[in-house]
């Protein structure tokens, strides 16, 4: 193992990092600890007391809710992955910061988060997924893997290791065989955190790949959950007034019912079972290879914890864990991302820092991913920049929710019908009730298919239909809500500076629609 040669590299690079910026430390200032994992819903956390809470899928991040602040109203502005890490960079949502699909790239000067934090005096480092395809440059120092990275024995781009992108090294030639992303990645971290520079305070990203598909898990894991059944959840087999005719026949679904795009096939699910036997076992098998990589996400979260116990830092460290988006877990029938509904926009978010955050305590102010990056650097000492759109958490984390704070979040989907057949839309969540208007237009031809699909608009009731079963757009019980969230939803585009100014097919669309 060639483990410590590397980092006694990474070691000097940090300390040159660090004398060039000496002196902006204060004492006050804590340490930050964001770990992030790619695709973990909010319901495969055990704290969150979902379907497969039962399961005990992560003892460790429940050890973490507990001896903190746990958020259920905690969503994201576009439910994707390089969108959404744009949006935790910048504090921005997608339209102002630019990146709205996954092949738009975000510049370098515009990696704010880190480089606010650099300059409040933190050695910062992002270790793991990055997927911003322009150098992590704002960093003192990085090792990320090359876009979404492999499983076993991955790649990453190092600091230190040449010029970027072709400072790549390769864990299966130098350092280890066999090795799973989840642990590198942890080990990695823990490398990193022996060896910074104690003079400052550390940001430190340790942001995994996992559980992000198609799964690998690490060996020790094979057999977990052999011998149990996966819970289903309820709206997989039955969705009698769900969705509307703009989203019927689209999404990944995890039977048949999309025959072009179903987790049967990647499963290897025998195509000759009846559709409710194939979604059954399409299920099961996904969920496994899900939750399996799941702990292996957990485990290293606790040896993460672990050494900053051993090294008496862990109650002078913010810990932060959250997701870059929800999931749909066989919800709907659907499996994966990108859409509004609630699997897939809420996210975790848990916070430890003891003496400051309540242990064992719940918030359902309802928080979006522009605020986290206002939140961490309002922890560092740093007021929220002018160019971000979010504000910081840190009152409600304090015990004190500000009287104004958001009663609504915008949301936005740009990449029509790529990838896994989603539609594009935008949308309003509030406690209450949520409103999506599907406009069935690509907008961007580089992402979308060259045929527009069929209009429609969704409300749902989440005080009486959590589950998000039933979309009451159309019933007169509702036109005055309808009215109301549509006049707020336009106002909220407005504040978020998304103006679709250059597509009045669109602004046309609305209008059309939204006066039948
Ligand atoms: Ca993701």
């Amino acid at each position: 193992m060639k483990l410590h040669s590397l980092f006694a590299l990474t070691a000097s690079v940090a300390l040159t990092a660090s004398l060039n910026a000496a002196g902006a430390a204060t004492p006050k200032q804590p340490n930050i600890l964001w770990i992030m994992s790619d695709d973990h819903a909010a319901e495969a956390i055990g704290a969150y007391g979902g379907i497969l809470a039962p399961l005990n899928p992560t003892p460790t991040l429940d050890r973490l809710a507990a001896e903190g602040m746990r958020f259920t109203n905690a969503v994201v502005t576009n439910s994707i992955c390089t969108p959404s890490r744009a949006t935790l960079i910048t504090g921005q949502y997608s339209n102002v910061n630019g990146v709205r699909t996954l092949s738009d790239v975000l510049p370098v000067a515009n990696q704010y988060l880190p480089k606010q934090m650099r300059e409040a005096g933190y050695q910062t480092a992002i270790i793991g997924k990055w997927h911003l395809t322009s150098e992590p440059a704002a960093f003192d120092y990085y090792c990320v893997l090359p876009g979404q990275g492999k499983y076993f024995n991955p790649s990453f781009h190092k600091k230190g290791a040449g010029q970027w992108p072709d400072n790549i090294i390769h864990t299966g030639d130098n350092i280890y065989d066999s090795a799973h992303s989840t642990d590198v990645i942890a080990d990695f971290s823990l490398e990193w955190l022996k060896h910074r520079d104690r003079s400052k305070p550390f940001f430190l990203m340790n942001h995994f790949k996992a559980p992000h598909d198609n799964f690998e898990n690490a060996e020790r894991y094979d057999f977990l959950y052999d011998d149990v059944t996966i819970p289903e959840p309820a709206s997989m087999r039955d969705v009698p007034n769900y969705g509307s005719e703009a989203t019927k026949g689209t999404g990944t679904s995890v039977g048949k019912r999309n025959q072009r795009r179903n987790m049967g096939d990647h499963m290897f699910v025998d195509k000759s079972l009846s559709d409710s036997e194939y979604m059954r076992v399409s299920y099961q098998r996904y969920m496994k290879k899900y939750l399996r990589c799941v702990r292996g996400v957990d485990d290293n979260v606790a040896r993460l914890l672990a050494y900053l116990k051993e090294t008496g830092e862990l109650d002078n460290t913010i810990i932060l864990y959250t997701a870059d988006q929800g999931f749909m877990l066989g919800e709907h029938d659907y499996i994966d991302k990108r859409w509004m509904y609630e699997p897939s926009l809420r996210v975790p978010f848990i916070v430890r820092f003891p003496g400051h955050v309540a242990a064992g305590s719940v918030n359902d102010a309802l928080i979006n991913n522009t605020d986290f990056a206002p939140t961490l650097l309002d922890f560092a000492g740093v007021k929220t920049p002018d160019y971000m759109q979010g504000r910081s958490v840190r009152p409600i984390l304090e015990g004190h929710t500000p009287a104004d704070w958001r009663t609504a979040s915008y949301y936005r989907y740009w990449m029509h019908m790529t990838h896994h057949d989603n539609p594009a839309h935008y949308g309003i969540r509030t406690k209450d009730f949520k409103l999506i208007f599907f406009y069935g237009l690509p907008l961007d031809a580089k992402d979308a298919l060259p045929t527009p699909t069929t209009p429609g608009w969704e409300l749902y009731d989440l005080r009486k239909d959590p589950d998000e079963r039933h979309n009451v757009y159309s019933k007169p019980a509702y036109a005055k809500t309808v009215a109301q969230l549509k006049d707020q939803l336009l106002q909220l585009k407005k504040d978020a500076g998304d103006t679709d100014e250059k597509y009045p097919d669109l602004v046309r669309l609305w209008e059309k629609t939204s006066h039948p």
